[in-house]
């Protein structure tokens, strides 16, 4: 099940959480702070949810997907 994955930049502290949670969707720029590789990643929705959780800024938002 896909999600829709959206990172907001003026919340993002540079953690890398995301990127060690999910490197086929998540990257730091160079100033450290995210960036999305792939908004709509067909096969990472567990691991979008994980990097949800890890993100300690709340930056990151992922929309669509699994049902609560
Ligand atoms: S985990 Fe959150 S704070 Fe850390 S780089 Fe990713 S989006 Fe930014």
């Amino acid at each position: 099940m896909s999600v829709h994955v959206a990172a907001d930049r003026d919340l993002c502290v540079g953690a890398g959480n995301c990127v060690l949670t999910a490197p086929d969707v998540f990257d730091q720029d160079e100033e450290g702070l995210v960036a999305v590789l792939d908004t709509d990643p067909a096969a990472a929705a567990d691991r979008v949810a994980q990097a949800v959780d890890l993100c300690p800024a709340g930056a990151i938002t992922a929309t669509g997907g699994k049902t609560p």
